[in-house]
């Protein structure tokens, strides 16, 4: 039995829920690949680590000063590593990062950083290899997503490995540049290395407990819906019933693998 579980901002937004994912990932030793978002929100007031990311490089792109911000997001990362009692240390990734920023990588690189260095976090936590899903999801020069060759070399890269966290939300076109899915696109990277492995099920794991006949945050106790088909749950995604991103449903769909929310 082979799972892969896709863990959204909320659910790793400060260390305590870093365990709390860990424990559900150790419950059930067939959660195998692990796809993790940026840190979220820890409280209303708070902000996403994607978006703190994208301020930081118009900052920099606009000759303003970024150092505070670029501060702030590091201490995010420090707050889980120092919470989590990790033997980590993530400057030197933070160097690179700043460099990058200057020489104008551009914002969808700066916007993926949030999950690659969760997910360096995630997997230095729990002991999984750590796949740089810019090695593993492609796009072309338009910056249109490369469906078959993605499929191809992720599936020959899990074939060898038993247990990986691969970062969501973003991948790499052809001269190595970064480029994401849009907001919300981890979703989309759960989907597809469900897909290149195979998966019994997919595991999108969120700050709400199923998918609900209408929005919790416009209906108060709304009813859960226990079953949708590929087809029904496309259509609510796309009408706005966003718990899924649309682009998701895709991958699954074609290898026929259930999605459990
Ligand atoms: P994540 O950060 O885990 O990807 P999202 O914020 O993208 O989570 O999606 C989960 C949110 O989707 C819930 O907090 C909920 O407010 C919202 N949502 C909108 N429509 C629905 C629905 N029909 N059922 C459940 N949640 C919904
Ligand atoms: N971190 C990205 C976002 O905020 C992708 C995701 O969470 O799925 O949109
Ligand atoms: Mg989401």
């Amino acid at each position: 039995m082979k799972k892969v579980v896709k863990f959204g901002g909320s659910s790793l937004a400060n260390a305590k829920q870093f365990k709390k994912v860990a424990d559900i990932i150790k419950a059930d030793k067939s959660r195998r690949y692990v796809v993790p978002s940026a840190p979220g929100k820890r409280n209303d007031k708070d902000e996403k680590v994607t978006d703190m990311l994208y301020a930081c490089y118009d900052a920099v792109a606009e000759g303003r000063s970024y150092k505070k911000i670029l501060d702030k997001i590091k201490e995010r990362y420090n707050e889980i590593i120092d919470g989590l009692d990790l033997n980590l240390n993530l400057d030197h990734e933070f160097d690179k990062i700043e460099e990058n920023f200057l020489a104008k990588a551009g914002r969808d690189y700066a916007a993926s950083r949030g999950e690659y260095l969760n997910g360096i976090v995630m997997a230095n936590y729990l002991g999984y290899e750590f796949i740089d899903a810019a090695e593993v999801i492609f796009f072309d020069d338009n910056g249109n997503f490369e469906a078959d060759i993605t499929d191809k070399e992720l599936s020959e890269r899990l074939s060898h490995v038993e247990r990986a966290v691969v970062p969501g939300f973003y991948g790499s076109r052809p001269d190595g540049s970064i480029k994401t899915f849009s907001r919300g696109g981890s979703d989309i990277t759960g989907s597809l290395v469900a897909k290149a492995i195979n998966a019994d099920l997919y595991e999108n794991w969120t700050d709400v407990s199923g998918f609900f006949a209408c929005d919790p945050r416009i209906v108060s106790s709304p009813r859960c819906i226990d079953e949708l088909s590929y087809q029904e749950l496309r259509e609510l995604s796309y009408m706005g019933a966003n718990v899924l991103h649309e682009d998701s449903i895709f991958p699954v769909r074609q290898a026929g693998i259930p999605i459990h929310i």
